[in-house]
């Protein structure tokens, strides 16, 4: 397992719609390995494949937090099939550097992917699980939360990324 380097925004492959998972070989499992090593490092509670720049429909997530037992869920080629309610929370993301906001997302969703292994996988998630889940869904079709915020705040957020990034330069 190693970990990989976290693209953030605004690197454009963030912003492409993941090829859909094909091969379930070796390779893959590989690439599962280090979205789980790279999750677990950031500490995060989800990775999504265009994360560490591959534009894939793949992401692994763990929103158990617990450090001794770790069990990650691995979904390829997901699709949220049907949301229900309304859940409004802070969110963040690995990719977006220093900014959190609320996000308002489906309070229930139901869920169909492929595993590990290309077998069929269905399932439903409420709550900050299925928060998760959508966040980490939006990265596949190249959506970051930010653009679910409004307009205004979104553009105060580049302006503050433009900071950032004009800091790092000077380092
Ligand atoms: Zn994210």
């Amino acid at each position: 397992m190693a970990i990989q380097p976290i693209v953030t925004f605004p690197q454009p492959v963030l912003r492409d719609k993941a090829k859909k998972v094909t091969k379930f070989d070796d390779e893959l499992k590989n690439l599962i390995n280090d979205m789980a090593a790279t999750m677990y490092d950031a500490p995060g509670v989800g990775l999504a494949a265009p994360q560490i720049g591959v534009s894939l429909q793949l992401t692994v997530i763990d929103t158990s937090r617990n450090k001794e037992e770790r069990n990650f869920l691995v979904l390829a080629n997901p699709i949220i099939v049907k949301g229900e309610g309304e859940q409004v929370d802070e969110e963040g993301c690995l990719s977006v550097r220093e900014y959190a906001a609320n996000v308002k997302r489906y309070e229930k969703i139901w869920v169909e992917a492929q595993d590990i292994n290309g077998e069929p996988l269905k399932f439903e998630a409420e709550g900050f699980f299925a928060r998760v889940v959508q966040h980490e869904l939006d990265h596949l079709n190249g959506t970051l939360f930010i653009d679910h915020l409004s307009s205004l705040k979104r553009t105060l957020y580049k302006k503050k990324l433009k900071k950032i990034l004009l800091e790092d330069e000077q380092e």
